[in-house]
């Protein structure tokens, strides 16, 4: 049997490549940050999700390596069999602090929050009305879910007010969106969603995972860019991004919403709990975001920099509140060379094309984060400039 299914794989897996879109892993021998190192060569990375610049942070490691010893390796159980330590509730409540939510709920990621959330809550009768672009763990826990869906054009207010009259006849409405996109920067225009939500009744949902941490003044995500605090039902988000970089997901919001999650939400029921030394630096690392603003006044100065000095460049780069720059380049093999050329100057940054990004959307994505120097952005920005100018991207 295995010959058969070999040469099958085998096939796809050349059809794959031939349409460029095989992936190769680039190995890191350096911790995640602004200068890793690449096979002995050090780079300046431009492409992780590390926002904070928390991913080697030694106050995390430390805290992480005292969790350890204080609670040990491995909870060797799901939460509610005997997987829940004082250090997990601990988190729960900083996270509900930090979002001004009622009460929060661990999973071993945000892929798993975002598959456990919709099953357990809506069915047959109700309906989720989902932005086209979410990201792909929310597609596939709305597709767990036996409510009737509805999709509306990324942040198409007119669309979303369109799929929620289609919805009407539903019992419960809930709207979901990602609080930033990640392959446009764009934030979700939450205040007019929330308004939509309460001229439609409906219940709103946001996946913060791009957004927390970096979007608004104090980083509290897209609910306090728009003043909108306690008021959303719904947010999940993950510790794999701005807060550390290490995993663990969370569901925060109202308590009923949590409270049935822990009754029926499958990843939190049949998965293991978060290990301790990851709980007790998240722990750490709330606390740290309530000492200081200090990482996201600097994220979003060097956000702001960058994208002036792109601009100025003569760069076509897509407006962005968030820490994602899209620096638009339309054709696909030039993204591609693009990012090989960078990279040969030492530039670590990501060309996204179809079927990632629509066609004719071809773009090089950076990611900014509060790791970067004055003078890492400045390098980025030269080697932008002079490939530009190689390839005549820009004059
Ligand atoms: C990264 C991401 C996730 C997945 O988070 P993990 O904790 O890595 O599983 C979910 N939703 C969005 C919008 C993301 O960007």
């Amino acid at each position: 049997m295995y010959t058969k299914f070999q040469n099958y794989l085998k096939q796809e897996l050349a059809q794959i490549e031939a349409d460029g879109l095989y992936k190769n892993e680039r190995i890191i021998e350096s911790p995640q940050g602004a200068e890793i190192l690449v096979k002995g060569k050090k780079c300046l990375n431009f492409c992780a999700n590390n926002y904070l610049g928390l991913a080697d942070n030694p106050k995390l490691i430390e805290a992480a390596k005292k969790g350890m010893d204080a609670r040990g390796f491995g909870m060797a159980s799901v939460r509610f069999i005997c997987g829940c330590q004082d250090l997990h509730k601990k988190l729960e409540a900083k996270i509900s602090e930090f979002f001004g939510t009622e009460d929060t709920i661990l999973y071993a990621a945000c892929f798993d929050a975002n598959g456990g959330v919709f099953e357990p809550l809506l069915g047959a009768e109700d309906a989720i009305i989902s932005d086209a672009l979410n990201h792909a763990s929310i597609i596939d826990g709305v597709r767990l879910c036996k409510a009737q869906r509805f999709r509306y054009a990324n942040a198409d207010m007119a669309d979303l007010e369109k799929q929620l009259q289609d919805a009407q006849k539903c019992r419960f409405r809930l709207i979901v969106t990602d609080g930033v996109f990640s392959m446009d920067g764009n934030v979700c225009p939450l205040d007019k969603i929330y308004e939509l939500a309460q001229k439609y009744d409906a219940m709103v949902m946001v996946d913060e995972s791009h957004s927390a941490g970096v979007v608004g003044t104090t980083g509290r995500g897209v609910t306090e860019r728009f003043n909108l605090r306690g008021k959303i039902e719904i947010l999940t988000g993950t510790l794999g991004k701005a807060f550390g970089g290490a995993m663990g997901g969370f569901t925060t919001g109202k308590k009923e919403i949590i409270d049935m999650l822990r009754q029926r939400s499958r990843p939190y029921l049949f998965s293991n709990s978060m290990a301790p030394g990851l709980v007790a630096a998240g722990i750490r690392m709330f606390e740290m975001m309530t000492e200081t603003n200090e990482l996201q006044d600097k994220l979003h100065s060097n956000t702001d920099y960058f994208i002036k000095q792109m601009l100025a460049a003569g760069f076509d780069c897509k407006p962005s509140e968030s820490a994602i720059c899209a620096v638009m380049l339309y054709d696909a093999p030039l993204s591609q060379r693009f990012a090989a050329r960078m990279q040969d100057e030492g530039i670590f940054v990501t060309g996204f094309y179809y079927p990632v990004v629509p066609k004719g959307q071809a773009r090089i994505r950076v990611q900014i984060s509060a790791a970067h120097e004055k003078e890492h952005l400045d390098r980025c920005i030269e080697a932008f400039v002079k490939i530009g100018k190689e390839l005549g991207v820009i004059k």
